[in-house]
């Protein structure tokens, strides 16, 4: 599992990052957990308490998330990316803290009373869409959208562009939804089938029923595996 935001740091006191609290990984972590599962949880910075008996790793940045995904995802049967990974970063990253001062002279603009500074981003691998292109034969991979827009064209189109089994679709600035809420809806897009509704209610409740969607792909595959080998 992954969970929670990143931060793209530009200077030793300033990132960029997103709302994103951890809660719905770390529900779907404990939730693993409880059904007897070996869980390693890929956790960007947030405040919430690891659940007992998960294999925790902490990354910061995109990039540090991207290493550690790949590395663990290798030996995982099923791969939950419930993390709010920053599409962008900064493309400098200072190692003392930037001056107001500098930030302007950077900027290009030295009329007095012009304050605007420009900062550039470039994009971070997308981890979900490099785990798709790698996925092995037995492993389950689920994503998640945060939209403002049309929900479920949206999540269509990760699934196909990331090579999914399904994603989790759930609007962002509805309270009771999304970031930080303890509660969230969903819709959830699948490779076969008509789309599903996933109603409100508390993260907890969410995790399970996305695990009882996932588990049987899992059998699935392995019954799949196992026929392949038995022919071999
Ligand atoms: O950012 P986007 O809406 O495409 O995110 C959809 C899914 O892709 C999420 O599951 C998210 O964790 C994952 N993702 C990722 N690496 C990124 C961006 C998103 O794995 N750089």
């Amino acid at each position: 599992m992954t969970a929670g935001p990143t931060r793209e740091p530009f200077d030793p006191a300033r990132f960029l990052s997103n709302p994103s609290t951890g809660r719905m990984g770390y529900a779907l972590a404990s939730a693993a957990l409880a059904r007897g599962g070996e869980v390693t949880l890929i956790s960007g910075p947030t405040p919430l308490p690891p659940p007992d008996g998960v294999n925790l790793v902490r990354v910061e940045t995109a990039e540090e998330m991207f290493r550690a995904t790949l590395n663990q995802a290798q030996g995982a049967d099923l791969v939950l990316k419930a993390a709010a990974v920053a599409d962008y970063r900064p493309e400098e990253r200072s190692r003392s803290k930037i001056k107001k001062e500098t930030l302007r002279r950077r900027s290009g603009r030295r009329e007095a009373g012009d304050r605007a500074i420009t900062l550039r981003l470039v994009a971070t691998p997308d981890i979900l869409a490099e785990l798709g292109r790698r996925r092995k034969p037995h492993q389950v991979l689920v994503g998640f959208a945060a939209e403002t827009g049309d929900l479920e064209r949206n999540a269509r189109i990760k699934l196909r562009r990331k090579n999914l089994d399904f994603v989790v679709a759930n609007r962002i600035g509805t309270s009771g939804e999304g970031f930080g809420s303890g509660t969230n809806r969903a819709i959830v897009v699948r490779r076969a089938g008509k789309p599903l509704a996933l109603p409100l209610m508390p993260k907890e409740e969410m995790a399970q029923a996305i695990l009882d969607l996932a588990v049987p792909l899992l059998l699935e595959r392995a019954r799949h595996a196992g026929r392949a080998r038995a022919k071999r």
